[in-house]
């Protein structure tokens, strides 16, 4: 028994030192939000059904799979990436690369999961060619249903994941540097910015900031 403790403590250690180095922190729990799915659940979920046919651009005769977002629909906290990738179009599912795994440890490292307090999905829906930025017409048609999960969802907070993401909700051209200082509102729910975790990947020095960011979000949204 200690054992099996002792190992899942190290790969706890080794994840957290993935996403943010050394620094040790606390991990809270948040028994003050009722996780009761019931209808929410039905709600969210005949949604994904109203909408998982859709053709409203080209995307939709090119993907493999609509990319609808995954987590709990009493989520606090919804995260908003740019669009599914190719492994995304495969599974179905937002975030499961290697961008994804590294949110999956940010998340822990918050006392969060991609199915607890946690919602996960994009601007768009389906996976652009090449993985191409989106396009005006395909962000027109698609952020309706974004709208959508936000006025079913409720979160207290979204985060936009990336420059892309960030300029596409906020109609900006604005730096990401710009963009992360500020709190934003989107559709009267409070907003921010921060870095996509694929950039996480490809620079290492963004990771602090990064965690300043997770850690006012914790801070701020997750433990009222
Ligand atoms: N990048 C995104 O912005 N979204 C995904 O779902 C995967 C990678």
């Amino acid at each position: 028994m200690s054992l099996v403790l002792d190992e899942h403590l190290i790969r706890f250690f080794n994840q957290t030192k993935d996403v943010y180095g050394d620094e040790i922190f606390l991990n809270y729990n948040d028994s003050s939000k009722n996780n009761s799915h019931s209808s929410f659940s039905s709600n969210i979920t005949s949604f994904e059904n109203q909408i998982n046919k859709c053709h409203k651009c080209d995307l939709g005769h090119s993907r493999t799979n609509f990319v609808f977002g995954i987590g709990d629909p009493d989520a606090s906290l919804m995260l908003v990436g740019e669009a599914p990738g190719e492994k995304e179009d495969i599974e179905g599912e937002p975030f499961v690369g290697r961008a994804g795994k590294l949110l999956d440890k940010i998340l822990i490292a918050i006392g969060r999961s991609r199915n607890k307090d946690v919602f996960i999905c994009n601007v768009l829906k389906c996976r652009p060619p090449e993985n191409r930025d989106p396009l005006s017409n395909e962000v027109e048609k698609c952020e309706p249903f974004l709208q959508k999960q936000l006025s079913l969802l409720k979160p207290k907070l979204i985060v936009a994941l990336g420059r892309i993401s960030a300029m596409t909700l906020l109609k900006t051209k604005d730096s990401l540097t710009n963009m992360r200082s500020k709190l934003h509102k989107y559709e009267g729910i409070d907003l921010m910015v921060t870095y996509h975790p694929a950039a996480l990947l490809r620079n290492p020095n963004f990771k602090k900031p990064a965690w300043e960011d997770f850690k006012f979000i914790r801070d701020k949204y997750l433990n009222g």
